[in-house]
């Protein structure tokens, strides 16, 4: 693998995390810990420019560098790491999907978690505490029954509890509601959390490591092409010529997008999460509500984080509607009525790009040297490390790999939909 250096960097020497560097560091009164990443300064070329540093675009540089010899590579951050969805969402990452298109990419993803703290050397605080997505009929168990002998097939772990067992292993659920009644779970015990912002630190201190420029404060403003072919992009700090350029910025993705001239198939809307003040451990595992949109767990420092559903209509500003947070609030008590004595301590909003069919695109642009990533949905945390890896194989190799072959952009003009919400083109509806 070839690597280039960079002046700033030589001086720069990233420390390795360890128990005896903890031990070392308490002995020196933690004086001597260094930056997780360096602030780059914008060079006049890249071969590869990665618009958007969230969990998308620092993972894909970090597995450019990591297993692709493609020289020079930068991500552009229009603000702060960690400042759009990747530290906004509700942490959830799972594998528990039903179709073909989605199954193996969603499973090389929780693989990719499974070892990410050993390969990136930083504590993303993954927990594979189990994900319960509770059914209320009969209707609901066989859909569920399906999806999870489609997960088993694909050698994914999966489990259906009938109401019995799932009383055992969460007594608090309220299994007699007169119009919710709970009749049992599908269960993937592999799935679970992890600390959305540490994952944006991580990828980037690893990224930074192999040479990746980092670069914060940079908003692309243009998109220079020539001859059909990307040559360049402007920027908050100046001109950059470019080799390829992998555009990552979820919410924002028709907004770069038509920089470029694409009319992508994406509306953008808010999404809202909520934490309750801080309580005693209560729920150790992901729990999802079957008759309405509502999903919640515990953090480590104690508040409930939960969410539901977008809001609705089409938006850029990161913040929700009462409309909402009244319906979330409802599916939460519906599923376990002590939450109504929990006291909402914080909520936020983020912008998601949803697809017309719910899932993803990972694929070349009619532009030359020019890659989209995008579309995410509700689901891009949990896809973070395999976007990245996919994305990345995608720039270096100009072909997709394998597990992604089915995000295609023409999917939408062909027909070809991977509509696992079943909710079809309208993007209100998921
Ligand atoms: C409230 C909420 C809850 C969610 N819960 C979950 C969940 O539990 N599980 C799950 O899997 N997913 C969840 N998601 C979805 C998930 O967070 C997103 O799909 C995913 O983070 C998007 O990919 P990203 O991390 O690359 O995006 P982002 O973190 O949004 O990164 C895009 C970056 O691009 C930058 N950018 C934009 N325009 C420009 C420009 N012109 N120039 C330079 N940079 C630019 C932005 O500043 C931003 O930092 C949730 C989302 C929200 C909002």
């Amino acid at each position: 693998m070839c690597i280039t250096l960079h002046n700033s960097q030589e001086l720069f020497a990233p420390m390795r995390y360890s128990a005896f560097s903890v031990i070392t560091q308490a002995l020196r009164g933690h004086t001597g810990w260094t930056p997780a990443w360096r602030k780059a300064e914008p060079a006049p070329h890249y071969d590869v420019v990665i618009i958007g540093g969230g969990g998308g675009g620092l993972a894909t540089a970090y597995y450019l560098a990591r297993h692709h010899n493609v020289g020079r590579i930068a991500v552009l951050e229009k603000g702060w790491l960690g400042n759009g969805s990747i530290g906004r969402n509700t942490t959830i990452i799972r594998s528990n999907y039903g179709l073909p298109g989605n199954i193996p990419f969603y499973e090389l993803s929780m693989k990719l978690w499974e070892g990410l703290e050993q390969d990136i050397n930083y504590n993303a605080m993954v927990s594979q505490r189990g994900i319960f997505n509770i059914y209320h009929n009969d209707a609901q168990r066989d859909s569920y029954a399906r999806r999870g002998n489609a997960m088993l097939l694909h050698g994914v772990d999966a489990e259906l509890l009938d109401s019995a067992r799932l009383r055992r292993e969460i007594p608090y659920l309220d299994y007699e509601n007169a119009r919710f009644p709970i009749h049992g779970a599908l269960v993937q015990r592999r799935a679970g959390t992890a600390r959305h912002d540490a994952v944006a630190w991580g990828y980037a201190r690893a990224a930074d490591k192999l040479g990746v420029d980092i670069i914060e404060n940079c908003e692309v403003t243009g998109i220079d092409i020539e001859n059909g072919a990307v040559k360049g992009v402007q920027t908050t700090r100046g001109a950059i010529t470019v080799g390829k350029v992998g555009i990552a910025v979820a919410g924002a993705s028709s907004l770069v997008g038509a920089m470029a001239g694409l009319r992508l198939p994406i509306e953008s809307h808010a999404l809202q999460a909520f934490v309750t003040e801080g309580l005693k451990p209560l729920i150790d595992n992901v729990i999802t509500f079957g008759a309405g949109h509502f999903y919640i767990s515990q953090s480590d420092k104690g508040g409930l984080v939960f969410g539901g559903d977008i809001d609705g209509y089409n938006s850029y500003a990161a913040r929700g509607n009462l409309p909402t947070v009244e319906d979330v609030c409802e599916g939460g008590i519906a599923l376990m009525p002590m939450l109504g004595r929990a006291r909402l301590l914080r909520s936020w909003g983020g912008i998601m790009d949803m697809t017309m069919d719910g899932s993803p695109i990972i694929d070349k642009t009619p532009v030359g040297n020019l890659f989209f990533n995008g579309g995410w949905c509700y689901g891009g945390f949990k896809a973070t490390p395999a976007s990245g890896f996919c994305f990345a194989h995608l720039i270096a190799r100009e072909e997709p790999h394998a597990v992604a072959a089915a995000y295609r952009l023409d999917r939408f003009a062909e027909g070809r939909l991977i509509d696992e919400k079943g909710a079809g083109a309208q993007p209100n509806l998921h």
